[in-house]
């Protein structure tokens, strides 16, 4: 013979169903998300093309340093062989050397500039590639844990609805009815236990007669403020 506390045991099984629906929501959802991984391969990679860069551009300025010193080599030892004797011819000389020289030192600036560069790069490039392996190793691990979630849980599911096929055969169609009604109506709570005489999900204190007919566990019963089906627990 069908009891209202049937209900209860309905509605305790349907949390269930949804825990599980929902959990499986979120494990489907953190195994379709790989942003934290795929930002960090990013960010390494982007330093590692700007390595790739430093590299030739650093090589190109100490060329053009090489190449200025060796004119300026040139220029003393014209200078100091003594065949120049001309003050004119000197005097151009002594200008194009400090011309050299100045050239000079603004290309040391620009390798010094690169050089600096280059360092802090590859240091961010390191640190970069550190956090990357751990993201990834990390997330290799937790993808692991999340398949395994995931197999268990569509596991389960169809269990569920199994039981849930099975345990409402035998309830009253008038029973199921007004359970999906107030279900619907009450975001997915349809049954109320009653504890010290209150309706546990409104809180409102029933009355004696609704109290009785409860109890009896026979009809269906529903609280006059909340339209939840009462059940004594
Ligand atoms: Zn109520």
């Amino acid at each position: 013979m069908f009891s209202v506390r049937q209900l209860y045991d309905l509605q305790l099984l349907d949390w269930d169903i949804q825990s599980h629906e929902q959990e499986l929501a979120d494990v489907n959802g953190k195994l379709a998300d790989d942003s934290e991984r795929i930002a960090a391969k990013n960010l390494l990679a982007g330093l590692e093309t700007k390595l790739g860069e430093l590299g030739p551009a650093g090589r190109l300025a100490e060329g053009a340093v090489q190449q200025t010193e060796q004119r300026l080599a040139a220029i003393d030892t014209r200078v100091y062989s003594g065949m120049i004797t001309n003050p004119r011819e000197l005097e151009a000389i002594e200008d194009e050397k400090a011309a050299l020289q100045q050239q000079h030192s603004e290309q040391e600036d620009t390798l010094l500039t690169i050089m600096v560069d280059t360092d802090e790069t590859q240091e961010n490039k390191d640190r970069a590639q550190a956090k990357f392996e751990s993201i990834n190793s990390h997330r290799e691990e937790e993808l692991v844990e999340l398949q395994a979630s995931r197999e268990t849980l569509t596991a389960e599911l169809p269990l569920l609805h199994e039981r849930r096929e099975d345990m409402v055969v035998e309830y009253p169609p008038i029973a199921m009815a007004t359970y999906d009604t107030v279900a619907k109506m009450r975001g997915g709570q349809a049954v109320a236990l009653v504890e010290r005489d209150t309706c546990q999900g409104c809180r409102i204190a029933l009355a004696r007669s609704e109290l009785q007919a409860i109890r009896s566990n026979q009809n269906i019963v529903q609280c006059g403020s909340c339209s939840r089906i009462l059940v004594v627990n």
